[in-house]
């Protein structure tokens, strides 16, 4: 069956709003809803529908994607099979609309109805290092990583399959105990075949019955400008594969922040230390400094202390929201420690002249110095 055009779907033209999105797809929710047409098999495939239509117009990269090479542009996005229940990530901001119907959907789509929930893959971590351009400017970074996928040969089964024989096929038992108060009944999870009503009756030769493989993998991640140490970006369904088919975990890639040669960050601002020489202090300069987009030129006022901070405005690091920090350059006077017979005896022909210059120190002097 081809697919419709996920706009004519919600009844949409192909500019419209997120708003407009968002309410026309809350309309046909609660239109095709599976409680407001009881055994409609129609309306429950439109409900359906209209959730991935939701899905791929309310984000703006998979609609990118859907808007250039139509549904072609998703096989990545979704599971072989396209889209399922569990691939819906607004569950919870419709709850009211989807409830309790999308909790036996889910388990329905994906295991079928009674049966308990297979676990999902375990998630992965993976760390990125990022120098402070990088964090700069953004950057897609290639991430190599190891995980379980799916066996392909089995589809993660594992082999050919039977139905258990403890079970009947049902994925539970009823055991019956005594007790001083009489007789129970109760239910569990079949152990031989662990809840899903089949067990192996030859092993898949690819997967030797694991139902998963090893593989590596590369990923290209798109890293936005401003993150720091200890974010993280998840990825869907990157994780390893569940057993027995089922989902995948998820991908977190870390965030990790190089040290820099010469700057250190403070939150968006960074800091640089800039040594000068007393006839610089004394006398003012230009001089040239790094900045994470090349260099720049500063004016040093002439008389400045040690210790005093200059800021160059927009030459920081921009955060999450796009707001730039500055360059912080703190000079330091640098005391040569090697002196020439001539640059001796010029300081100390400089020496007859400063005992009247200097002021009293003492508590809070540098700090008063720096401020003012
Ligand atoms: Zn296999
Ligand atoms: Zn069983």
């Amino acid at each position: 069956m081809a697919k419709r055009d996920y706009y004519e779907i919600l009844g949409l033209d192909r500019n419209a709003s997120q708003e407009e999105i968002k309410s026309a797809y809350r309309k046909k929710a609660l239109e095709y809803h599976p409680d407001r047409n009881p055994g409609d098999p129609k309306a429950e495939e439109k409900f359906k529908e209209a959730a991935e239509a939701y899905e791929v117009l309310s984000d703006p990269e998979k609609r990118a994607l859907y808007d250039r090479y139509g549904h072609e542009g998703l096989k990545g996005v979704f599971r072989e099979g396209g889209f399922t229940w569990s691939d819906f990530t607004h569950a919870s901001e419709f709850e009211d609309i989807l409830g309790d119907f999308l909790r036996g959907t889910i388990f329905g789509d994906l295991f079928g109805f009674g049966r308990e929930r297979p676990k999902r893959g375990e998630d992965i971590k993976v760390t990125v290092c990022l120098t402070l351009e990088e964090v700069a400017r953004g950057v897609d970074k290639k991430v190599r990583i190891r995980r379980l996928k799916t066996c392909e040969s089995c589809g993660g089964v594992g082999g050919t399959t039977r139905v258990c024989p403890t079970c009947g096929g049902l994925g539970h038992v009823r055991r019956v105990s005594r007790s001083f108060f009489g007789q129970f009944m109760s239910v569990t999870t079949c152990p031989q075949c662990r809840g899903t009503g089949q067990v192996l009756e030859s092993r898949c030769p690819s997967c030797r019955g694991e139902g998963r493989m090893e593989i590596e993998e590369t990923l290209v991640v798109h890293i936005p400008p401003g993150v720091s140490s200890g974010n993280y970006i998840p990825i869907r369904g990157r994780g390893n594969a569940g057993p027995s088919g089922s989902p995948a975990g998820d991908l977190y890639v870390y965030i990790e922040e190089e040290e820099h040669e010469y700057f250190e960050r403070r939150g968006r601002d960074i800091l640089y230390d800039l040594p000068i020489s007393f006839s610089q202090a004394a006398l003012g300069a230009e001089v040239e400094v790094p900045t994470l987009t090349g260099k720049a030129r500063v004016k040093i006022p002439a008389g400045i202390q040690s210790g005093k901070v200059l800021r160059l405005k927009g030459k920081g690091l921009p955060d999450l929201e796009g707001r730039r920090g500055d360059q912080l350059i703190r000079v330091v006077v640098w005391t040569p420690t090697h002196l020439a017979e001539e640059e001796k005896a010029l300081f100390r022909k400089l020496a007859e002249y400063e005992d009247r210059a200097l002021p009293k120190g003492g508590r809070g002097f540098f700090r008063k110095v720096r401020e003012g």
